[in-house]
């Protein structure tokens, strides 16, 4: 009985230790993943186009910004139409 009691207080102890390990990983990993993301930046955010509805990245797409608001354009044919449209 005592042995088993010694065994399951060493296996909490391991098991402790390990979450506590997993846990350095997986705070190293999230800090690391904003800094790399920055630098290839390879997750971008798509804006649509409002006026034909096609998404675009807003590092492609041509862009206008009009009362404080920027909208994101496929094309300039959609630009166009969007600023005649007005
Ligand atoms: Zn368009």
């Amino acid at each position: 009985m005592l042995r088993f009691i010694l065994l399951a207080l060493l296996f909490l102890l391991v098991a402790r230790a390990f979450w506590r390990l997993m846990d350095g990983v997986f705070e190293a990993a999230r800090g690391a993943q904003p800094g790399h993301r920055n630098g290839n930046a390879p997750a971008v955010k798509l804006v649509r186009d409002p006026v034909c509805g096609t998404h675009v990245s807003p590092r492609a797409a041509l862009s206008l910004t009009s009362a404080g608001s920027t909208q994101y354009f496929c094309s300039e044919e959609c630009r166009a139409k969007f600023s005649g449209r007005k």
